[in-house]
């Protein structure tokens, strides 16, 4: 079972990813490997760092090989934040492919332009575990700290609303016309993300007539 996860930045996303892993998936969240590797070594440090604080999208190559690394075709997985642009998305379909498997469902977190701006303004990030907070709609026990792992939450750089402007141009030119593709095929489903976190989780499970509650 493949399920493929895209949307805006702040759309919350990754916090319903990070709800269905509680329910036996597993999720691959491409931004949480990237900075993974951004925190293993200095070469990738330098490679990535600049890319990401700007907004951009990381090479196709080292996207696809943080896929590739971390699938595991035994499990039913998540995969957040990719494919983002075309050549992701055949490359993935591809590699599903001779690993015996599909995109299931693809979930569209669809969200205004305006929200995005207001939520990434409070979305803080724990830069231990990944999990994310806001300030305001999710905020954690103490507003400062993570629940988890009580580290320092921090306000990720490429929040800041001139990285925003560059990352929505991507999301427009590259990642949408990926999404059309897939309503086309009848394979993506809109989630509205403008409501609350708990709405948007029943009318995710509810997508498909039901089909992620039919699953665990
Ligand atoms: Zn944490």
């Amino acid at each position: 079972m493949i399920v493929v996860m895209m949307g805006l930045p702040g759309s919350g996303k990754s916090k319903m990813a990070s709800r269905l892993e509680n329910r036996g998936f597993k999720r691959i969240t491409l931004g949480n490997l990237i900075r993974d590797e951004i925190e293993k070594s200095n070469e990738m440090k330098e490679k990535l760092s600049s890319v990401i604080d700007k907004g951009e999208l990381i090479d196709d190559e080292i996207a696809i090989r943080l896929i590739e690394e971390n699938f595991n075709k035994e499990e039913d997985t998540i995969i957040d934040g990719f494919p983002k642009n075309e050549k992701q998305a055949m490359w993935l379909k591809n590699f599903l492919k001779k690993e015996g498997k599909k995109i299931d469902l693809v979930l569209h977190f669809d969200f205004t332009e305006e929200e995005m701006y207001e939520r990434l303004k409070g979305r803080q990030l724990c830069k231990k575990c990944q999990e994310v907070y806001h300030e305001v709609n999710f905020p954690s026990e103490d507003g400062v700290h993570c629940d988890k792992c009580k580290e320092k939450l921090i306000h990720r750089i490429d929040d800041e609303p001139d990285k925003l402007k560059t990352k929505l141009d991507i999301y427009r030119s590259q990642t949408k016309p990926v999404i059309e593709k897939y309503k086309e095929l009848g394979l993506a489903e809109t989630v509205d993300a403008n409501q609350d976190a708990i709405n948007m989780y029943y009318e995710m499970m509810e997508s498909h007539k039901g089909f992620l509650m039919r699953i665990h």
